[in-house]
């Protein structure tokens, strides 16, 4: 199933210099194409890159968000780390919470649930990384795992309008690895029954323009988290285009 309002979100993850955001001109150009025009075009580069990609699209509808931030909103004594203030205050309207490879670093439920309240309060959108270990698939753990990810991350959390979820299997992402399409769109109609209707389910791990023509076609799905092809403006390109038919 496709339809125009789809999500696609780039992680850039620790990729980039400050030549990098010239690299998307050909993004921008397409997101203001009549036929691109409803979808959803979301850029989280790596803090220090912020300000020039929300400067370099300013006049488009691209959005700009973060890929992690502090779990107190304000400012503080804390050495090294950003807060959701400081990350609105930049031009910042989404922030990634829960990635694997944050929570592999020590983010666990209760510490995401406080950084997703701490983004909330700051009026960021929340793109909420949920998925399960090889290990836990393999036990057949992978249900549970994302039950209670999604219970404890959202715990007390009542505007589920401004939570985007991704469904990312940690076993998928920069790997090559991918459900197959049947797997796929069961794993998501399981976890639409975990979350209200307002909550947008997104897909990631390992999207490429070889796989988005079936990955496209699986119901349910909103967009797309994209990683390593986000950085190739050519492969984000292809995706949108492979989606948006
Ligand atoms: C990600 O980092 O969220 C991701 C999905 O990465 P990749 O597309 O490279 O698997």
């Amino acid at each position: 199933m496709t339809n125009k309002y789809m999500y696609f979100i780039a992680n850039w993850k620790m990729y980039g210099n400050i030549n990098s955001v010239n690299t998307i001109k050909n993004v921008i150009k397409i997101s203001k194409s009549k036929k691109y025009k409803k979808s959803n075009i979301i850029y989280c580069p790596p803090y220090t890159l912020i300000n020039e990609f929300v400067k370099k699209t300013k006049n488009s509808k691209i959005k700009i968000g973060a890929q992690n931030c502090h779990t107190e909103n304000n400012y503080g004594p804390h050495t090294g780390e950003i807060s959701s203030k400081m990350i609105k205050n930049l031009g910042c309207s989404y922030v990634i919470i829960g990635h694997s490879e944050n929570r592999k670093n020590g983010d666990n439920d209760r510490i995401i649930n406080l950084k997703i309240r701490s983004a909330l309060k700051e009026g960021l959108k929340v793109i909420f990384c949920i998925g399960e270990s090889l290990k836990e698939r393999k036990n057949k753990q992978t249900i549970n795992v994302l039950k209670r990810q999604i219970k404890k991350g959202l715990n007390k959390i009542k505007n589920l309008n401004k939570i985007i979820l991704a469904y990312e299997p940690v076993w998928s992402i920069g790997t090559g690895m991918v459900l197959k399409n049947k797997d796929l769109e069961d794993q998501i109609f399981k976890i639409k029954k975990l979350v209200p209707k307002k909550v947008k389910i997104l897909y990631g791990g390992s999207v490429n323009p070889k796989n988005i023509t079936n990955l496209s076609t699986i119901n349910n799905i909103s967009g797309f988290l994209i990683g390593g092809a986000s950085q190739n403006s050519k492969k984000f390109i292809d995706i949108i285009k492979k989606t948006i038919i």
